[in-house]
Order: C-alpha cells, then structure tokens, then sequence
C-alpha cells in the first residue's frame, strides 16, 4: 500500500481538535488537509448574508441555485471561496456556527457539498475531517478514527481558540453551543455524526495535538507496514 495516497477519515464532534490534528498530520506526511465543516459554514454564511433565517429550510434550498463554493490551496492551507471570494474568517464566528450547524441538516445542502468532497477523496494522500467522513463521504478509506473527548475539555480548548481570535464569549456559552451542536448532529436523519463500524475509536483527553497526530500516524504506519 503506497503510504503517500493514504486516505484518513477523521470523523468527531465540534472541539475534539479534528482541524489542529489534521493540519500537522498533513503536514508530518505530505498529505493534503481537507476541513469539510469549513463548506457547512459557508452555506451558513450565504444564507445570513442573504438575510434567510437558520430554521428556513425551503429558503436555504432555495439558495442551493445561486450558491457555487469551491476549495483552492496555498502553500497546503485552504481557502474556500464562497461566489469567486474567499470566506477568511468569517466562518469562525459563533453565528456562523450555529447556521453552520443548522445547514448541515439538511440533505440537499449535503448533496450539493457531496460531489466536491468526493473529487478531493478520489486522489488520495488526504486527511478529510468532519463528521460523515468516515461513512459517507470515504467509506473505503484505509484509516477511520473518530476522535472525542469530554465536552467540557472540547469547551476549554474552543474557547481557547475563540479569544485568539479576539471573540468575546464565555466559557458557559461556548459549553452550551458545543452541546447543542453535539445534539444537532447526532439526533439528524441525514448523515448522523456517528462512527463508522470500522473507525478507531480516540478518546483524545489527555493528549496534545502533536500526540493525537502522532498517534494517528501510528495507525497509518501500522496499516502500511512502514513502522
Ligand atoms: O467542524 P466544524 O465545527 O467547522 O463544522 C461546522 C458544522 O458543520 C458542524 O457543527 C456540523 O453541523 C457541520 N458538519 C457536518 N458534516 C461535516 C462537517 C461539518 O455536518 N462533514
């Protein structure tokens, strides 16, 4: 098995540190990191700049028609463009969050997001994350981890992040937003977060991000027989 076209699904709630694990995983091995909650974001992001309230699903749909989002690379780190202008930062707010989370339930938003995950995962030498990678969008790929931890760790170290950024919220409300989105996307009909029967569990409490990657890459040495 070439170890260079390795495809690692990395499935996981919000705060589970998927993206900041992904990100130096993909750096350790050459591969190219993929964050797929950026694209949910994104289509919560046009339908709050279009002023369509997060609960208004026919709305939403019907911004699918004049939607087009696609994913470029610079120097290995992604940028989404959301109608030919890259997103930045406005995807990280708590709004968009929550507009992020609300999109994602519904299934013509993830049909439209479905194709352009798929073309990325046919090249292999990816690390995808997000929350039905593992089930969806890479059933066959040669490593599934779900990676977790408590809620409250995931609530420390998103916050952490939140105030880097210069955002203003507490610990209580990143918590409570981390438990509501918890529910979102495990209680929807369409593409639970759940792990794929044949995922590695990885409860992360504990571990630095450097220590989650290594261990994931533990995984890929095993299954390549490269150790
Ligand atoms: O991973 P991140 O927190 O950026 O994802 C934002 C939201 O997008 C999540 O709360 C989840 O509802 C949704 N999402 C999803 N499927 C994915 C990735 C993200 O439903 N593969």
């Amino acid at each position: 098995m070439d170890i260079s076209k390795i495809r690692v699904a990395l499935d996981g709630p919000s705060g589970a540190g998927k993206s900041t694990v992904a990100k130096i995983l993909a750096e350790k091995m050459g591969y190219v990191y993929v964050d797929t909650g950026a694209l949910y974001r994104t289509v919560g992001l046009y339908a709050m700049e279009n002023g369509v309230a997060k609960d208004d699903e026919r709305g939403i749909i019907a911004l699918l028609e004049s939607i087009d989002v696609r994913l470029t690379y610079e120097n290995g780190e992604q940028h989404v463009l959301l109608c030919g202008c890259d997103v930045g930062g406005k995807i990280r707010t708590p709004e968009a969050s929550m507009y992020a989370s609300a999109v994602s339930k519904i299934p013509e938003v993830r049909a439209y997001l479905l194709d352009l995950q798929k073309k990325i995962a046919e090249k292999g030498g990816v690390v995808m994350d997000g929350r039905d990678i593992g089930t969806v969008i890479m059933p066959d790929a040669e490593i599934k981890v779900f990676m977790t931890a408590t809620p409250e760790e995931r609530a420390r170290r998103r916050l952490k992040e939140l105030i880097e950024k210069g955002e203003n919220v507490t610990f209580d409300e990143v918590l409570a937003d981390m438990i509501q989105r918890d529910k979102n996307d495990s209680e929807r009909a369409a593409a639970p977060l759940k792990p794929a029967d044949d995922a590695v569990m990885f409860i992360n409490d504990g571990y630095d991000a450097e220590g989650s990657a290594d261990y994931i890459i533990d995984l890929i040495r095993k299954k390549t027989n490269t150790q």
